[in-house]
């Protein structure tokens, strides 16, 4: 078919009507399936395959069995049924047996078969019937020449349809497109790309999967469509970290630091006042890997020390830092956060630490001026619950630079706080975070301050290569030393009464609980009353000798503030909580974990409640109380009674519940793949960032005519991203 006849003129842009063998009527219900053009026909991939290849005898077939058979009609019977219905039973045999059709309500079937005298095809479930097997509304193909036969004897596509649009209709139009059109379809990918990643050409990988023609056909087919599409967002991203990597960022004076040499802040950076000692325009100080032992009261593991470096290198380079840290809830990120944040403070800047929640927040600007009190260095809070004052006055702190440190929530970002001289943010729990608001961060200052950005979520590694693809990956794998694998048990709630007293025994040796109520979904205001008629329960019946106190989202900020410091300081013994504990709450002491209807949580919750214990030098234990009502939630309870990786556990779930409820961003274009599928095809995704990282080292900005169809490609995507939305 040449590409110069009228109709085809407009190649893969020519409307579904004009494909053969559907004419105006047929075409209607492809566009209301979305397929307008040849084009979309072609991309409307099939969802599953049946293989018809195989055609056993008839009596052969078992019920429950999909199968395909050969054979001629003897009987056509039409019978009236109750309700005005009319049931067709048709009687086909081949030379060992015979089988029924049977159709309810179509008596255009009657009609065409008949009179039918030859061979006919039939795919169906077998089932059992009154007489014999029989097959319900199967799919079937008279003969009228062998051509037929071996198209319906074939691996057929399954596509997604909706209403009113039938298979037959849908496998014809994709039939007369790959025949007619294929021609037109131009394939993006330069040839040496193709060779090198040993990958099949558009078209024929566009047949293959509509058509194919051997199961390892298809497969190939499909391979090189997920390569591709993974290849796409990957060399998006790789683009975008090449532009990163081209933006004039801050080059922190980290060697100096390092050796307590005098150095001269770069040239254009104030750097803010009275923390340095030295001549003007001139400072020096102690070490900085002296500083850092003298503060932390204790030896860092060394996969700390090993990515505390890997930060230190990033902020001594002269463009932004762009990293990710990851490490499992309980590894010392905050140790990691507080090292960056000395070493930005040292150099003369200012620093930012952003929590997704009040408490959270809270408790890092504790921690952080216990460490840095002592050295003169001043951190100011922000958070959305202070009194307008006190945030105008840390709000002005941190422009005129008397703040060092500024930690808080969203509230930095959405207070519109402005920096005197803002030199690294570090955003913790990212998850929790939106793209959106990470890119505010950057804002805050004429040059791009370096980002840190740590999360305990263990993301699986095929989530962090495309939702933070543009991070560089720093991975915490090591727990700080003497800390025991948590005990994780799960329990009927009728067995409550001995989880009490094993509770009341490890209470009476001077440990601490937590006890998380139930999820409900309906209402905070619900959330709230379980809580409090958990607490006086636990106050009043069960543990009558015992401190107990109770932290609900509802509270005014400072009473909450108020429960976590006696429970931090031991003058609570339990501490009746909704999920507002779950993220990052650190109290070593507390090494009990009871989560009251655990099958409701999902399973990276339930490892985050559970990451609130096993802090310390004490054997932890985390006791889940539920009953496993769904076979999910059996699943989710027994994982976690399984294993305490959160990497496991984050794959579990991922499979558990599928990468776009993970990511939290359901609308995410960049999880949205045509044909790959992240659990799947975890491996090709890898081969893809290879690829595109080695692509942009040899073509920086993919220049040069070979590369024309593959930058159309990327802006589509790119238009995509912008439109993520923050969880
Ligand atoms: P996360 O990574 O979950 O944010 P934290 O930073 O809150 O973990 O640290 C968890 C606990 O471990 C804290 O009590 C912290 O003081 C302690 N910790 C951190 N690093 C070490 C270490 N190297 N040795 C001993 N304890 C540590
Ligand atoms: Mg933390």
């Amino acid at each position: 078919m040449s590409a110069t006849g009228n109709t085809f003129s407009r190649g893969l842009e020519t409307e579904v009507q004009f494909l053969k063998g559907i004419g105006p009527r047929q075409a209607e219900p492809l566009r209301k399936l979305g397929l307008r053009r040849v084009l979309d026909v072609l991309w409307h991939l099939p969802r599953r395959y049946e293989d018809r290849r195989n055609i056993p005898p008839i009596r052969s077939l078992r019920p429950g069995d999909y199968a395909t058979l050969r054979g001629r009609i003897v009987e056509v019977q039409s019978r009236p049924l109750r309700h005005g219905k009319v049931m067709l039973r048709v009687a086909v045999e081949d030379d060992s047996g015979s089988i029924d059709l049977i159709w309810f309500n179509q008596p255009w079937h009657a009609r065409k078969l008949s009179t039918y005298k030859g061979e006919m095809l039939v795919y169906g479930l077998v089932k059992e019937g009154s007489v014999k097997l029989e097959i319900s509304s199967p799919d079937y193909e008279l003969i009228e020449d062998e051509d037929d036969a071996e198209a319906f004897a074939s691996i057929v596509p399954v596509y997604p349809l909706t209403e009113g649009a039938y298979q037959k209709v849908v496998r014809k139009a994709a039939k007369a497109a790959i025949d007619y059109f294929l021609e037109f379809v131009v394939d993006p990918l330069p040839d040496d790309i193709l060779r090198q990643y040993d990958l099949a050409p558009l078209r024929w990988c566009l047949a293959q999967t509509h058509f194919p023609t051997s199961e390892e056909n298809r497969l190939k087919a499909r391979r090189r469509l997920v390569f591709e599409e993974f290849l796409y967002l990957q060399l998006v991203l790789a683009l975008r970290r090449a532009e990163v990597a081209e933006e004039t960022g801050i080059s922190f004076p980290i060697a100096a630091l390092e050796q307590g040499e005098t150095f001269t802040p770069v040239a254009g950076d104030e750097p803010i006042d009275s923390l340095f000692v030295g001549p003007p325009g001139q400072v020096t100080h102690p070490k900085l890997w002296d500083e850092i032992h003298s503060i932390l009261p204790f030896e860092l593991t060394n996969a700390q020390r090993r990515v505390i470096g890997e930060v230190f290198r990033d902020m001594g380079a002269p463009h932004p830092m762009n990293r990710l840290l990851q490490g499992d809830v309980g590894s010392g990120k905050t140790a990691v956060a507080a090292c960056a944040i000395l070493a930005a403070v040292r150099s003369g800047y200012q620093a930012a630490l952003m929590a997704p929640t009040e408490i959270l927040a809270e408790q890092h600007v504790v921690s952080l001026r216990t460490l840095f009190e002592p050295l003169g260095i001043r951190v100011a809070p922000m958070l959305g619950k202070h009194k307008a004052a006190d945030k105008a006055r840390s709000k002005s702190h941190a422009q005129i630079g008397l703040a060092h440190v500024v930690v808080g929530t969203h509230a930095i970002v959405q207070h519109d706080v402005k920096f005197a001289n803002l030199g690294l943010a570090v955003i913790d729990e990212q998850h929790r975070f939106g793209v959106l608001q990470r890119a505010a961060l950057r804002t805050k200052s004429d040059r791009s301050p370096d980002v840190l950005v740590m999360t305990a979520t263990p993301i699986p590694r095929t989530l962090t290569m495309t939702l933070y693809g543009d991070l560089d990956l720093s991975i915490i794998d090591e727990l700080p030393a003497g800390r025991r694998p948590i005990k994780t048990h799960w329990k009927l709630p009728s067995e409550r009464a001995s989880i009490y007293r094993g509770v009341d025994q490890l209470i009476e040796q001077g440990r601490q609980a937590y006890v998380v109520c139930p999820m409900i979904m309906e209402s905070e205001k619900m959330q709230t009353q379980a809580a409090v008629e958990l607490f006086e329960r636990l106050k009043t019946l069960e543990f009558p000798n015992r401190r107990v106190g109770l932290l609900h989202g509802q509270m005014k900020a400072p009473d909450k503030e108020l429960v976590m410091a006696q429970f931090r300081a031991h003058e609570l013994d339990i501490l009746v909580s909704t999920t507002v504990i779950e993220v990052g709450v650190d109290v070593p002491n507390a090494c009990i974990m009871i989560i009251e209807d655990a099958n409701r949580f999902g399973l990276s919750q339930l490892h985050q409640l559970r990451g609130r214990v096993g802090r310390g030098e004490f054997q932890s234990f985390c006791i889940l109380v539920g009953a496993g009502t769904t076979d999910d939630a059996q699943e989710r309870l027994s994982i976690m009674t399984q294993t305490t990786d959160g990497f496991k556990i984050a794959e579990a779930d991922l499979k558990l519940r599928g990468p776009g409820e993970i990511a939290g961003t359901r609308q995410s274009g960049q999880l949205d793949f045509k044909v790959a599928d992240l659990i799947q095809d975890g491996k090709m995704l890898e081969e893809a960032r290879q690829a595109a990282i080695k692509i942009i080292a040899e073509h920086p900005k993919l220049e040069g005519e070979q590369w024309d169809a593959v930058r159309d490609k990327l802006r589509d995507q790119r238009i995509e991203e912008a439109l993520i939305t923050v969880s």
